[in-house]
């Protein structure tokens, strides 16, 4: 192996100075959100299950890999290949972005139905050094040449039907993921650039050997060969890929060459963006990418969104991801209803999945805040989104007081923060199906990196190039830029815009403003409920982290109420008698996280998924 070159010695690649299903809904001002089976009604939509490629339902599997404890250094992340490119970098001295880079080209190999070089993301930085937090936002952005029409039926208007959107050139993004890692390794690599591309060449180009999710997924969707690239590369002979079998990459080895040799800016100039036009534009289904909306794309440090709740400081990423927002809001709302402080002791073993008051309260609070978040939330650089106004203490607590503890209510109208015209904004919805992919590293430093990266749905728009899937992330998007009195809604198609996101990295700091526990998971619009009870269940109730990950999930779905088997048959019950519909079936989170315990930091990964924690 070659010895590792520290970036200063002999320099860094540097992009600086070089150059649902959404069937958006019309909902009208005032509406409750629908979920997706209601959108489907209303639209007529048909959920095509075959091409849709659900996510194999979840086992919850223990596993000695599955919780680490650690006091210099440590990586969970969603593949046992990718944890180990991740630990060997920070064995080797570098940050938590050199290993997460290290990781996340790994990640786009053996997991590329989640994530890839062909998406975008959110990462979070937390510089113990100079204690300081930075959220880079690596989202997709639509074509320039795009506007709202681009989901939309020629003939009558109306909105196309998923799949339709979905497969082929049109729902494509320009890939926004290796700009934002390029830009936080300027920033805070350690490690040389080409150096971090090591371990994924040589897996890609020596194989790798395919996961049982992965097997499952190919197995589970044959209509994934809907286009030549992708069912040559996942169904060689004919047959999907076996669990256990050898699977190379040439393709994907060639491109990362490319980026390790010509740094970030290689993915936006040159051959891989001419082919990558190429492959959206000549589709059946094509797209309007041009080499001009590679050129200009942008990663964007942003101000991190941070809020004082139960004596914590939770921070994660602001719009265009709905996360942190719509995650702090649960959590202020659940603090002004002071649950935990007024009801039963055994809350903490019990947590959410055993409570039945709690988990209404949980869900309850859920609706109000994504009703808040249906209505306000987009991309900032086109709409004046008011953050500061939803999250105030006193809107919130305003809000919470509308919940009622003994029963369902029967709607949950987005509300009107302060100094906000709330008429300006128009309440949208789009479905975001489970893909995605979050990891959690810790260098020996202290510093942490909180990322998640999608491709969006599960194998992005079924196009391929260079080895690797194109992202879909433009179904993110209202399909319907209006609702029905012709007002605008704030996440419609526009050029260059960034659709509105949920995922949801997180970091929560002490009194004294230090890390505490950091994490994040894929799920779609799943992620907030996923994240948020994780967070109230460790930090308030003091339940162990292992514990909590793997403990049921409830999960706000519009008119239905999602919870895992693991939900206690009384819980199930009694929210039944409260009123909510619900829909008993396994989820497919995938949290990783790291908590500071008076141990040492505890790695862990998510028992649903194939995901490992490693450290030192
Ligand atoms: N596209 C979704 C989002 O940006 C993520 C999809 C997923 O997590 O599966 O929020």
């Amino acid at each position: 192996m070659r010895s590792r070159r520290l970036k200063g010695i002999t320099g860094s690649a540097s992009l600086g100075a070089q150059s649902a299903l959404v069937i958006l809904l019309l909902l009208t001002s005032g509406c409750r959100s629908l979920d997706a089976t209601q959108v489907k009604a209303a639209s007529g939509f048909t959920f095509v299950n075959e091409q849709l490629a659900p996510e194999p339902a979840s086992q919850i599997t223990a596993s000695a890999q599955k919780v680490k404890l650690a006091q210099d250094y440590l990586a969970v992340t969603a593949n046992p290949y990718a944890t180990a490119a991740a630990t060997k970098i920070l064995a080797e001295g570098g940050s938590a972005i050199d290993a997460a880079i290290a990781a996340q080209m790994v990640l786009g190999l053996v997991e590329p139905q989640s994530s890839g070089l062909g998406g975008g993301g959110f990462l979070l930085f937390w510089d113990a050094k100079n204690q300081q937090l930075s959220s880079y936002d690596g989202r997709e952005t639509a074509p320039l040449g795009a506007d709202e029409n681009l989901f939309l039926k020629a003939g009558d208007g109306q909105p196309v039907g998923f799949v339709e959107a979905l497969i082929g050139g049109r729902s494509v993004g320009v890939p926004g993921m290796v700009h934002m890692l390029g830009r936080a390794h300027d920033q805070h690599g350690i490690i040389e650039w080409p150096l971090l591309f090591d371990d994924a060449i040589e897996l890609a180009e020596n194989g790798f050997t395919v996961s049982e999710r992965l097997s499952t997924l190919i197995k589970k969707v044959p209509a994934l060969q809907a286009r030549p690239q992708m069912a040559r590369y996942l169904y060689p002979d004919g047959q999907g890929l076996l669990q256990g079998g050898l699977l190379k990459n040439k393709d994907y080895a060639l491109s990362l060459k490319t980026l390790a040799a010509g740094g970030p800016n290689a993915f936006y100039y040159g051959a891989m963006v001419e082919a990558m036009v190429a492959v959206v534009g000549d589709d059946a289904n094509p797209g309007q990418l041009s080499m001009r909306d590679f050129s200009q794309y942008q990663s964007v440090l942003r101000k991190p969104v941070c809020k004082l709740i139960f004596a914590y400081r939770f921070c994660g990423m602001g719009p265009p991801s709905s996360g942190a927002t719509t995650v702090l809001s649960i959590l202020t709302m659940l603090e002004s209803l002071e649950i935990e402080a007024r009801h039963n002791p055994s809350l903490v073993s019990a947590g959410v999945a055993g409570d039945a008051v709690l988990a209404h309260a949980f869900i309850e609070a859920s609706r109000l805040a994504f009703a808040d978040r249906n209505k306000y939330l987009a991309d900032p650089d086109f709409v004046s989104v008011p953050v500061v106004g939803l999250l105030e203490a006193d809107y919130l607590s305003q809000r919470a007081s509308m919940i009622d503890l003994a029963r369902r209510s029967k709607l949950t109208p987005p509300g009107s923060p302060s100094a906000v015209d709330a008429d300006a904004f128009m309440t949208g919805l789009s479905l975001e199906l489970p893909s995605t992919t979050h990891l959690t590293i810790m260098d020996a430093s202290g510093n942490i990196v909180s990322m998640t990266n999608s491709i969006e749905t599960a194998f992005g728009s079924r196009l391929m190039s260079g080895g690797f899937i194109l992202n879909n992330q433009l179904t993110d998007f209202s399909f319907a830029p209006m609702d029905a009195s012709s007002q605008k809604i704030a996440n419609r198609v526009q050029g260059g815009k960034r659709p509105l996101s949920s995922m949801s990295p997180m970091i929560v700091f002490d009194a004294k403003n230090q890390p505490v526990l950091a994490l994040g998971s894929p799920g779609g619009r799943s992620i907030i409920s996923y994240v948020a009870r994780v967070l109230y269940e460790v930090l308030v109730l003091g339940q162990s982290l292992p514990q909590s990950i793997a403990a049921g999930h409830v999960v706000e779905a519009g008119n239905k109420v999602r919870v895992e088997s693991a939900v206690s048959e009384d819980t199930v019950k009694a929210l039944g008698d409260m009123g909510h519909v619900l829909d008993v079936r396994e989820q497919t989170s995938g949290i990783h996280a790291i908590y500071k315990t008076s141990l040492g930091w505890q790695g862990v990964a998510d028992p649903r998924r194939e995901g490992t924690a490693s450290g030192r």
